[in-house]
């Protein structure tokens, strides 16, 4: 909680993301993930680092993340790697476009925001532009090696 006043953002949504950055779910890394990416965020030197395991059905078995920054970008990679277990890749990319979008000022419909999760309590920072980035760091990185497993290999 450095540099900004998060004082505009509801108490309970600053409260999950608090747990979430004080508490980090999945920390750590996995040793043979089937898709590992690195994102930064030079504007607040946001690191996050994520490992994802799939099963033989393409379904996600296991996410991992380790990193550094600030509250925003940590709290959003412990709460993606606790959405993307059991989930496909495409769920995956559904997911995250949503949460885009979410963050670009779409209201979301009911069912959709149920789908979110803790991400919800994300949508506050759409109030701080700048800090949009934060919110988004982990699900850019983990979209940049969903496209990386998904390329065809030459
Ligand atoms: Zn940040």
């Amino acid at each position: 909680m450095t540099n900004t006043s998060y004082d505009e953002l509801d108490d309970i949504y600053q409260e999950v993301i608090l747990d979430h950055y004080r508490n980090p779910r999945n920390q750590g890394d996995l040793i043979n993930p089937d898709l590992h990416s690195r994102g930064f965020n030079p504007f607040c030197g946001d690191e996050v680092v994520l490992d994802i395991e799939l099963d033989s059905d393409g379904i996600v078995s296991d996410a991992k993340f380790t990193g550094q920054g600030c509250s925003i970008s940590q709290a959003a990679a412990s709460i993606l790697t606790d959405l993307v277990q059991g989930k496909k890749l495409d769920q995956v990319l559904q997911l995250s476009q949503r949460f885009r979008e979410l963050m670009k000022g779409r209201e979301l419909e009911e069912e959709e925001l149920d789908q979110m999760g803790d991400l919800e309590a994300l949508q506050g920072v759409r109030n701080f532009p700048i800090r949009i980035k934060c919110a988004l760091l982990a699900w850019s990185t983990l979209e940049d090696s969903i496209s990386e497993y998904q390329a065809p290999s030459i």
